[in-house]
């Protein structure tokens, strides 16, 4: 593993040597050093421990909170795995380049290729899950089965685990499809749920240079984030390459996530660095929170407004009907236009005015993340004509689908349909 200690340990080494010119310059090439063989790679920049508890639900494009990363800083993610082909070469391309990554595995995969999760494993890689069949309504199917879907991914990718250590409390919904009681849940659980802060669309029909143009480019735009890809699909192992070498290029570094234990606890942050853009000063808030905190203390009518409140210059008094003229001799000088668009005269005097506001409707402060808006994955907005809503057919999950390739089956999933491993990549390929 490459992360921060190892990184820290190797400084202060160096730092004891740095007497000099030449070896000072060495020390710059110790992350090239960190991957033999490699010295190009990319590499993998820092570990960051998290504790789930903390933050039970992160990714922007459906939570307020993110992973705290510094700007150029990507988390990959990996979703729906293991399949052998596939998945291998994703390993081998992610070993080539030292990058350690975050998998979210399906149990029923990893029923069926248990060596593909101890895989994971040896490689240092973070495992969560997806569920145990992928099936594509958990937005609205009831608690209790969504419960069983979740419990039933962790003791699947458990048990091919052969122990829990290895696993973490990572989990992310498919089809990033999303529910408030399976959501309580969840982090009733300590299980913090992952969306993304963009995709690369890699489980559509697009070719492998779409896929890497979306990345870079979604990328590109935030600055920073969770990229979510899948390691069962083709196109993601042909254009993985190019999008860590592109990564490098430009300057971006990976981030390796870990939950915290009781030997490893989180890394320090500030609640403010969860947030992919904080607001500040010289940001403007472009959206309401999640959940606002206003508190309707019961009062029908807001306050009238203050004569403070039409104050202008020297606390002199115009309202909004004075001619336009006495404006221009307020101005002192300052040019005015000849006509001002709104509005040139008021019909109401100001001692009519109302002396009271209505109170703003709670329609005002209603969010798009509602439950029926809530519950399709949300692209970033330029690419939102882009996302396609899973039809019923492909929403049944794995177990369903896999039986439409029963006929040519080798492998067998015990107490359910027999499964080809090329019957598998023809049903995932539709999935998120
Ligand atoms: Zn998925």
């Amino acid at each position: 593993m490459i992360g921060s200690v190892r990184v820290g340990v190797r400084t202060r080494q160096w730092a004891g040597l740095c007497l000099g010119v030449f070896t000072c310059i060495t020390a710059h090439t110790a992350s090239a050093a960190d991957c033999p063989g490699h010295p190009d790679a990319i590499g993998t920049s820092r570990t960051l421990v998290v504790d789930p508890r903390e933050h039970p639900r992160i990714g922007t494009m459906q939570y307020p909170e993110t992973l705290p990363l510094e700007d150029h800083e990507v988390v990959l993610t990996f979703d729906d795995g293991p399949l052998p082909h596939n998945s291998n070469q994703i390993l081998d391309i992610l070993a080539s380049e030292c990058v350690k990554a975050t998998f979210f595995e399906i149990g029923r995969m990893a029923q069926v290729y248990p060596e593909g999760v101890r895989k994971l494993r040896d490689a240092g890689h973070s495992i969560g899950t997806h569920t145990q069949n992928h099936p594509l309504s958990m937005d609205r199917m009831p608690i209790d089965r969504a419960r069983q879907e979740i419990d039933d991914g962790i003791a699947s990718v458990k048990a091919a685990l052969g122990h829990d250590t290895a696993l973490a409390l990572f989990y992310r919904n498919p089809g990033l499809l999303r529910a408030g009681d399976v959501e309580d849940y969840l982090a009733s659980q300590g299980i913090q749920t992952w969306s993304a802060d963009f995709l690369a669309d890699d489980w559509r029909h697009v070719s492998p240079s779409r896929v890497y143009d979306l990345a870079i480019k979604r990328l590109e735009e935030k600055g920073r984030g969770i990229l979510l890809l899948h390691d069962i699909q083709a196109r993601t192992v042909a254009a993985l390459p190019r999008i860590l070498h592109e990564l490098k290029a430009r300057g971006y570094r990976i981030v390796h996530v870990v939950p915290a234990t009781s030997g490893q606890p989180a890394t320090p942050t500030e609640p403010q660095q969860w947030q992919l853009h904080p607001p500040s000063e010289t940001v403007a808030i472009s959206h309401w929170p999640k959940i606002p905190n206003f508190v309707f203390t019961g009062a029908d009518t807001l306050p009238a407004p203050a004569l403070s409140d039409f104050d202008w210059r020297d606390g002199q008094l115009m309202t909004l009907a004075e001619p336009l003229d006495r404006a221009r001799r307020l101005a002192r000088g300052v040019p005015l236009p000849r006509e001002t668009p709104w509005p040139r005269q008021s019909p109401l005097p100001l001692d009519n005015a109302a002396s009271a506001l209505p109170v703003p409707a709670e329609s005002i402060f209603e969010i798009q993340e509602k439950r029926h808006a809530a519950t399709r994955p949300v692209a970033p907005s330029s690419h939102h004509a882009e996302q396609t809503v899973p039809s019923k057919r492909e929403t049944d999950g794995v177990a369903r689908l896999i039986s439409a390739d029963a006929r040519d089956s080798r492998r067998m999933i015990p107490g359910s349909l027999p499964i080809t491993e090329p019957g598998l990549r023809r049903v995932l390929r539709h999935l998120i």
